[in-house]
């Protein structure tokens, strides 16, 4: 899939894309002001070699950027007047929202522990803007790729 742009005629979204790609493959990665110390080099090994397909990573690497067109990104770009989830619709839609409070992630999550090895909703809190980065570190491999496939 990235091979077909040739680098010289890259968007810069694309760039940023290809840029992404290149720190989860190198393990690096800007692990940011939380309050929690995290090895970011390890964090961002875990979410490479997670066994999902390259495209979930994508959006995984978008997500832990605070990169998705969430309510509250769209009023930040003046693309939207109002910050609340439209599926919900009384609670502002970041990304911790769209992925974890909503009441409908909430829903997904609770019909999928009946099948798959989740994270415990213990460990899917707030802990900073680098929360998903946080989880990532302390959820096991197989908890990591089910939770990241419903992200998705
Ligand atoms: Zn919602």
């Amino acid at each position: 899939m990235l091979d077909t742009v040739p680098a010289g005629d890259a968007s810069p979204s694309w760039r940023g894309i290809e840029h992404g790609l290149e720190l989860l493959k190198h393990g690096e990665g800007n692990i940011g002001t939380s309050s929690t110390t995290l090895d970011g080099r390890t964090v961002w090994k875990a979410l490479w070699s997670a066994q999902v397909p390259e495209k979930v990573k994508v959006f995984v690497w978008k997500v832990a950027n605070n990169g998705i067109p969430t309510q509250a990104n769209k009023c930040y770009r003046h693309l939207s007047q109002l910050e609340s989830c439209e599926l919900c619709g009384f609670q502002r839609e970041d990304c911790f929202h769209a992925c974890v409070k909503c009441p409908h992630a909430v829903a997904l999550r609770h019909a999928m522990r009946a099948h798959w090895l989740l994270p415990s909703e213990e460990d899917l809190t707030f802990t900073g803007p680098d929360w998903l980065l946080v989880l990532l570190n302390r959820s096991s491999p197989e908890a990591i790729a089910n939770f990241l496939m419903i992200l998705y």
